[in-house]
Parts: C-alpha cells; structure tokens; sequence
C-alpha cells in the first residue's frame, strides 16, 4: 500500500520583489526580501517563492530545505539557472485556489509543486516582451552575473546591488519582424553605465545599443556585426540577435556580419 506523503510545502512572498530575485540569483546577497512562511523549516521540506509583482508571479521552482533553519533565508545552492515564473492568474486557474504563504501538506504540497514544474521551461522570448513587472522578472532571472551591454560583472553581492541592476524592456507588439536582419530589439539586463550610455547616445533599442558596442565590419563598414560562438546551443529560441552559432567546431572567425554576411 502506498504510504501517505509528509511532504511540507513553505510558500514564502516577496516585499520587494527586485530584492527577491537578486536573493535568489545570489544567496550570498545581505537582502531579507521574504515575510510568510513558518520561521524553521525540516530537512525534505520545500520552500515555493511568490513574488509580489503586478501581478503577483511565482517561481517555478522550489528550494530543498537541507537541514534546520530558518526558511526566509532559504536559497538555492547552486542558483536556479534559467529559472523563470508563472503568473499567479494563470497558476490560480491551474490549482483552483490562489497560493498564498503558508504552509501545504503531503498531496497539497505535491499539487503545488507539480503544477509549478509544468512551467520550469516556459522560457519562449515571447514571454519576456512587455514592460510588466512579470516580464521584467523573467529577464532578470536570465541575469548571468554578467551585464548584457558592456559585459562586465556586476556584483549582487553588494548591499546596493538593486541600484546596479537595470532592465531593458522591450514592447509585446514588437515582432520578430526579420531574423536576416536581426530583431529590433531584445530585453536586456543592464548595468548603470550601459544604462545611461544608451540613453546619452540616443540608442531607441538595446539591440542597436549592443551593435554600436560591436566592431563595425571591414567589409561594408556596417555596424551589425554578431559574436560568433562555438558548441552546442542548448536553447536556440533564446540566442539574442547579437549572437550567431558557429556550430560545434570552433574556427577562428569571430564576427559575422548581419548585412553582408562577411566573417572575420
Ligand atoms: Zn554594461
Ligand atoms: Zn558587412
């Protein structure tokens, strides 16, 4: 016979919800965004994240308690990487209740999880465009240390790591009008300088911000030029427009240019 589940379910929600994606991106970040929740969770135990965004989302995924501690520090070990979130109108309508913090038990908390996990790779670009709050998160859990424009690092675990962090977003009806000439434009996560650089030098879309950062193409002088990399994309759906797949042997060309197709 099948035993009963024990399983214990923590939903912890957001007070900033930018502070709580920094605080997931990195555990080691001083921020205490989290409220709800009972104040210890048990090894096995999971902890689900509801961001207080507009409206509210919910990462779709959940932490691993290892031990006795205290839940609202909770955090992943390693990161989630390329987490995302479902918003809570669509996982309210998926649960038939509304998930608030609190605690869940065995098959409650099981539901919750497996619903939350139908939607661990809803990772469609598409799901990015829009200036909300929602598709704000999900560019920022894409965050990969590294700023999109200048690439330098940018450190979430500074206390004033929320001022460094900017989000470039990009409007729902913008299509993917031409792939040969690239999107017109992309959501991006910025740092302050690349954030204020764009702004000065009058770039209307990160795309053409990122291409004025790229070498102009020795061919036709054109300023569209992609990186080149090497190896086996695992998600081609989200390889930005300034990037191209060179295919699994590396070569030593390391631009190609979008308008004259030259690589160099
Ligand atoms: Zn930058
Ligand atoms: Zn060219």
């Amino acid at each position: 016979m099948e035993q009963p589940s024990h399983h214990r379910l923590h939903v912890l929600e957001s007070i900033g919800w930018k502070d709580a994606v920094i605080t997931l991106l990195e555990p080691r970040s001083p921020y205490r965004p989290w409220r709800g929740g009972a104040d210890e969770g048990q090894q096995s135990d999971t902890v689900a994240f509801v961001l207080n965004t507009d409206p509210p989302s919910i990462l779709a995924e959940v932490s691993h308690v290892d031990g006795p501690r205290e839940l609202r520090q909770a955090s992943f070990s390693p990161p989630p990487n390329g987490a995302t979130v479902v918003d809570s109108y669509t996982l309210s309508s998926e649960l038939g209740f509304e998930l608030r913090p609190g605690r869940f038990d065995g098959d409650d908390a099981d539901t919750v999880e497996d619903a939350l996990y139908q939607h661990r790779y809803d990772w469609d670009p598409g799901l990015r465009l829009g200036h909300d709050d929602v598709s704000k998160v999900r560019t920022l859990l894409r965050f990969d240390g590294r700023c999109d424009g200048c690439n330098q690092e940018i450190d979430l675990t500074r206390p004033d790591a929320r001022d460094q962090l900017f989000v470039h977003t990009v409007d729902a009806q913008m299509q993917r009008t031409s792939r040969w000439l690239g999107y017109p434009d992309w959501p991006a996560v910025m740092c302050r300088h690349c954030r204020d650089r764009m702004a000065d030098e009058g770039h209307e879309t990160f795309v053409d911000y990122k291409f004025s950062l790229n070498p102009s193409c020795p061919q036709c002088l054109g300023r569209r030029a992609r990186e080149i990399f090497y190896g086996m994309p695992s998600d081609h759906e989200n390889i930005p427009p300034w990037e191209e797949a060179g295919g699994c042997c590396p070569m030593s060309d390391k631009w190609s240019c979008l308008i004259c197709s030259t690589t160099w």
